[in-house]
């Protein structure tokens, strides 16, 4: 779990508790169904100011939106995805079903602003590797050789047409895996639904994704960012209405083997887990965008964040090193609160 709600008042405590636990090990749902298990992941929502007549409903539904998109969008399984993922094995056009149009335009643009450093069309390599699997892979890692020859096909977001329902493919070794964007996406859509049923004050959470509606009572909603080295919430931030937060980090999945740690973010150039990166943050006003640009900012490491940032039109963002170094762009600086004795050294890098 990479980001946590920081207790409130009126922020229950078994909300701070239950998000502690990484995705692999998923503590049972809360009681009082605040929480639930959807996308492989803990999902938590925090109605404020709804009735508490009208939260089941309310908490279902969500729930509903969760495992639909789950169910639509998973590059494995027999759904929406799945199927256009099959189709895609042999180059040519053929009719998708529209509900993955809109996130694959909003992917193929995002991965063309990341340089392809945020780049869906590798879910063969991201098997290969073992990830895709809700089970955790233990390694070894892969060959080599397997790795390149992957590489060497190129898979691309950039190598199939959207025309309307259809979608033209020029390269079958493109599989799409959503699983760097899809929780933020949704994520936007149950606070999209939420909204039209009159939820005016809502927290969403999936794992590290996060998106705000509206404020807790008189104050925003103020979320902890975890130190990718200890479970500590080490920084916190207050989230606008409408706003949403994202964190990528080396802890959330990974396997160490023979001494090095393998974890699930991969750097398309290398075929191999990113490096230099421990976890990135980003706050953006759509969840979808935050999380692919956490990914992306993670796979560009210490030195290439700020380029890739701006021109993923991100300004708000958090990058902590492998080395524990802290870098930070200007907005972020001004939003951050540590939640230390004192504040720790860092490094404020201006976006291009
Ligand atoms: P996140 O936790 O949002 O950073 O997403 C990580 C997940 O996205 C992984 O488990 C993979 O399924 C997938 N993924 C890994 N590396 C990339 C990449 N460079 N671009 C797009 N998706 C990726
Ligand atoms: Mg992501």
């Amino acid at each position: 779990m990479r980001i946590k709600f920081i207790p409130s008042r009126l922020v229950t405590v078994g909300l701070l508790l239950t998000l502690l636990y990484g995705c692999d090990k998923l503590p049972s749902p809360r009681e009082d169904k605040e929480s639930f298990v959807a996308m492989g992941t803990l999902v938590e929502i925090d109605l404020y100011g709804v009735k508490v007549s009208e939260r089941p409903r309310i908490l279902e539904l969500a729930h509903k939106d969760f495992d639909y998109l789950d169910y639509a969008l998973h590059a494995w399984r027999a759904g929406s995805l799945g199927r256009v993922n099959q189709m895609m094995s042999a180059a040519g056009e053929f009719s998708a079903n529209p509900v993955v149009i809109p996130i694959l335009q909003q992917a193929q643009s995002l991965s063309r602003q990341s340089d392809g450093l945020f780049n869906p069309a590798i879910g063969h390599l991201i098997q290969l590797w073992g990830f895709q699997s809700e089970v955790l892979p233990k390694g070894p890692p892969p060959d080599d050789a397997a790795i390149k020859e992957l590489l060497a096909q190129q898979p691309s977001m950039q190598d199939f047409v959207i025309k309307g329902v259809r979608i033209a493919n020029s390269n079958p070794h493109v599989r799409i895996d959503l699983g760097a964007i899809g929780k933020g996406y949704a994520v936007e859509k149950v606070a999209e639904h939420l909204r039209t049923l009159g939820v005016n004050n809502a927290l969403i959470g999936a794992a590290g994704d996060i998106k705000a509606i509206g404020a807790h009572g008189d104050r925003p909603w103020k979320i902890g960012i975890q130190h990718p080295r200890n479970k500590t919430a080490f920084a916190s931030v207050e989230l606008q209405n409408n706003e949403a937060i994202s964190t990528s980090g080396d802890y959330e999945r990974f396997y160490d083997y023979a001494g090095k740690r393998y974890h699930h973010i991969i750097d398309p150039r290398s075929g191999y887990p990113a490096e230099h990166t421990a976890s990135v943050t980003v706050i953006h006003s759509n969840a979808a965008t935050a999380d692919a640009a956490a990914t992306a900012l993670f796979v560009a490491g210490p030195e290439l964040w700020p380029k890739i940032a701006k021109q993923m039109g991100i300004e708000t963002v958090l990058l902590i090193d492998t080395q524990g170094q802290i870098l930070l762009s200007p907005a972020m600086r001004d939003r951050i609160h540590f939640e230390t004795a004192s504040v720790p050294a860092l490094q404020v890098v201006k976006l291009p």
